[in-house]
């Protein structure tokens, strides 16, 4: 038994777990320092003593090799520690589903995949049994077929000199071929040919080429220059670049130079539907040496991936999202994190409820490694630290071959609605821009971030709304499979014939999905060939790249979508990009809502130019005085920057205090009230003024289960350690009366 190797542990007669060995010892040792429990993920600190009526016997050893690393152990420890969640939740999403192991059967989900190849026999399988070979060929000129099929073998197993230089699967060399069973058969009976079994690799990236790196322009090598010197001081650099400035480039010349230096490179994306583009790119410039690693490949793909990293030859290059923090690795030297700003790095729900980006960071850190955050919008917190000279900053303010950032024009709905110019949410020009771009043969992509034909239905008559029977949301229209849909638990219901409350025939829809825009297009343009990429059009990893590449290729006209378009990918023929309405961005209650808004926008706008012609964006909003509109339509991250940091000096959050969200959740909401009163004032000892709450979050229910919130605002000067040692004393007392049992408590650590 090895740390970092599986083991089997059964608790009661019929369940057995798998749990993961953190450490091993005596109980000699035991006596000397503080003991820790193996096996399972539970710690023992019993002053040094170990507690017999807690351990289990080890049924069995799984892996001969460990196959968690040293430090793989102690960042999950890090990340249970900070993030306030228990190493075993840690385990749960770091291990591929495929390391586990069924509790009934014991058997392993994974199986290595095995194939028929074909070889010849070890009789005519040397140079010295050239002519051996020769002479067997020429007695099958009887059987023409058979000597086709061998000679056919020969040239795919680019046999020369007496050697054969490449496997050939049996599958292959009949498939292409042309030739049958029954003649591989005669040729293995002749003893000419033999087959046999080999274990395969499900990755299937071998015979990608590498290629030639394409030459960085002036400005790119100044950045990359500039990027290096940061490094001397800082194992944190922030690039800032405008969007379309060629990081991607610069991001592929520092892995080259990284590997280069025999280390290895992290390159993390916000998104899976991301990882395509860049995965061609990776692979022209560095080949078989990309390994790409995302939950929308199979199991038994991430545990070979896990395993090829453990091995003696693991990828140079990861490319991944989030999950890929917990891949092992041997020599990393780089890690680069992408569009940084993205809060799709930072998981929800389940816990951990991680920050990807802080991981890697922390992760980098083990092996000396360097990072690299980039991005076209910073986070406040990360460009707060680059301001503050915790990270190194290098700002790259003008994009690739000098193309002209698009011109954003902001558009009054409120008064074109007065005055009735509106076609449904369409603005005159927003239209007319359309209509020039798909006349000059280029493309469009329309931004709307509500999926769903409408976000609300309402009666006319008496107000009624529909809401989700398990969650304290209405409930959006959905035109194409005619439903109501919940987005937070996912349910569906019939539409109503008529109002339940007044019995009113006609119900309206009120608000913008991507759905109705589509629809509206359809019929304000007919002749212009649209798509919609949304979550409900992208279920599929196919159906996403589908949408895609018909775009990419000019096979559709227009691009609808949500923040899924905003995402850092470069179409050549995009001239127009029209936001349909900010508003809903702008009117989320939260503090971080326009820093958010400002980012969604500006990285759509980016996604509009085009070499020879300035892009237009056409920015469409009722609240055309709010500061941060003029701020997207000049540019100016700086002066909402300056703005925003004001207001969370003055209110006190992050980055100049602290948040720790404790949510807690329960079916009965009396109950739940009544422990939430309790926590508070259990809290309010320690924390004070820091406590705040507790409060239903904007949707109080999902799923049937009630939601309460309690907020702590940590002031730098109170101690983080402290804190949180406080809150897991405070949480495991509570968790022992008995008339709060049945009340799930968890926590959001960094909320985003
Ligand atoms: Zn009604
Ligand atoms: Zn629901």
């Amino acid at each position: 038994m090895q740390t970092g190797s599986r083991v089997v542990v059964p608790f009661g007669a019929k369940r057995h777990y798998t749990g993961i060995v953190t450490a091993i010892y005596s109980e000699q040792t035991a006596q000397q320092d503080n003991g820790e429990g193996d096996a399972h993920e539970e710690k023992q600190k019993n002053g040094g003593k170990v507690d017999r009526a807690k351990l289990r016997e080890v049924i069995e050893v799984s892996d001969p090799e460990p196959i968690i690393l040293p430090s793989q152990l102690a960042l999950w420890q890090w990340i249970a520690e900070y993030y306030l969640c228990t190493e075993g939740d840690v385990m749960k999403a770091a291990l591929p589903a495929g390391f586990k192991i069924e509790s009934d059967t014991l058997r392993q989900h994974y199986r290595p995949r095995t194939e028929l190849r074909i070889r010849l026999t070890e009789a005519y399988r040397s140079p010295s049994n050239e002519a051996a070979l020769t002479s067997a060929c020429d007695d099958l000129k009887r059987a023409p077929k058979q000597q086709e099929l061998l000679l056919k073998y020969l040239q795919y197993a680019e046999y020369a000199d007496g050697l054969c230089n490449t496997e050939v699967t049996r599958h292959n060399l009949l498939e292409q071929s042309g030739l049958t069973l029954a003649h591989l058969h005669a040729l293995l009976s002749k003893g000419i040919l033999e087959q046999y079994e080999a274990e395969v690799s499900r990755l299937g990236n071998a015979g990608h080429q590498a290629g030639m790196l394409s030459e960085l322009s002036p400005i790119q090598q100044t950045c990359r220059g500039q990027i290096h010197d940061a490094w001397l001081t800082h194992d944190v650099c922030l690039l800032h670049g405008v969007t379309s400035s060629g990081k991607t480039e610069i991001y592929i010349h520092l892995i080259d130079e990284a590997i280069r230096a025999g280390k290895q490179a992290l390159y993390l994306m916000p998104e899976i539907a991301l990882t395509s583009q860049m995965e061609s790119r990776l692979r022209r410039a560095f080949g078989g040496r990309v390994g790409v690693y995302h939950s929308k490949f199979s199991d038994e793909e991430r545990v070979e991936i896990w395993q090829k990293q453990l091995s003696a030859e693991p990828y140079d290059v990861i490319l991944g999202v989030r999950s890929s923090v917990f891949l092992p690795f041997s020599r990393l030297g780089l890690v680069i994190v992408d569009e940084e700003h993205e809060n799709t790095y930072k998981q929800q729900d389940p816990a951990p409820r991680y920050h990807a980006r802080n991981v890697a960071i922390v992760l980098a850190r083990q092996f000396s490694a360097k990072v690299l955050l980039g991005t076209a919008t910073p986070s406040f917190e990360s460009y707060y630290n680059a301001r503050t000279g915790k990270y190194g900053l290098v700002t790259l303010g003008e994009r690739w071959q000098s193309v002209q950032m698009p011109a954003i024009e902001v558009i009054d709905t409120a008064e074109l609605r007065r005055k009735h110019r509106m076609s449904g949410a369409f603005s005159p020009q927003l239209l007319g821009a359309i209509r020039d771009a798909l006349g000059r043969g280029e493309q469009a992509i329309l931004f709307q971030n509500r999926r769903g034909y409408a976000p609300l239905m309402e009666c006319p008559a008496c107000g009624w709304v529909p809401r989700c029977e398990r969650c304290d949301v209405s409930l959006t229209y959905h035109r194409r499979y005619n439903l109501l849909a919940c987005h937070y638990c996912g349910n569906a219901y019939h539409l109503p014939p008529s109002c339940p409350a007044c019995g009113e025939q006609r119900l309206r829809f009120i608000g913008l999905g991507t759905e109705r825009i589509e629809e509206e297009l359809h019929s304000l343009i007919p002749e212009a060939r649209i798509d919609r990429m949304d979550l409900d059009t992208t279920r599929s990893r196919s159906a996403y790249e589908r949408i895609l590449s018909d775009f990419t290729r000019g096979n559709t006209d227009i691009l609808i979508g949500t923040q899924m378009v905003s995402k850092g990918l470069d179409f050549a023929h995009v001239s127009v990009v029209g936001i349909m309405n900010a508003d809903t961005m702008l009117n989320y209650p939260d503090f971080r809502s326009h820093e958010r808004a400002y980012q969604l926008m500006a990285q759509v706008a980016g996604r509009s130019g085009r070499r020879d012609r300035q892009g237009l964006v056409i920015l469409q909003t009722r609240s055309t005085d709010i500061p941060v509109i003029g701020q997207v339509r000049r540019y100016d991250y700086e002066g909402l920057y300056r703005s925003q940091m004001d207001e969370r000096r003055a209110f006190r959050y992050p980055p100049f205090t602290r948040l720790i969200y404790i949510y807690l959740r329960c079916r009965d909401e009396q109950r739940l009230n009544e422990a939430a009163t309790r926590l508070l004032s259990r809290l309010s000892e320690p924390f004070g003024t820091c406590v705040l709450g507790p409060e239903a979050p904007p949707v109080g229910r999902i799923g049937g289960l009630f939601i309460r919130k309690v907020m702590l605002k940590l002031e730098p000067s109170f101690p983080t350690r402290k804190a949180r040692e406080f809150l897991r004393g405070i949480v495991a007392a509570m968790s022992s009366l008995s008339e709060l049992s049945g009340i799930n408590v968890y926590f959001d650590v960094d909320p985003m």
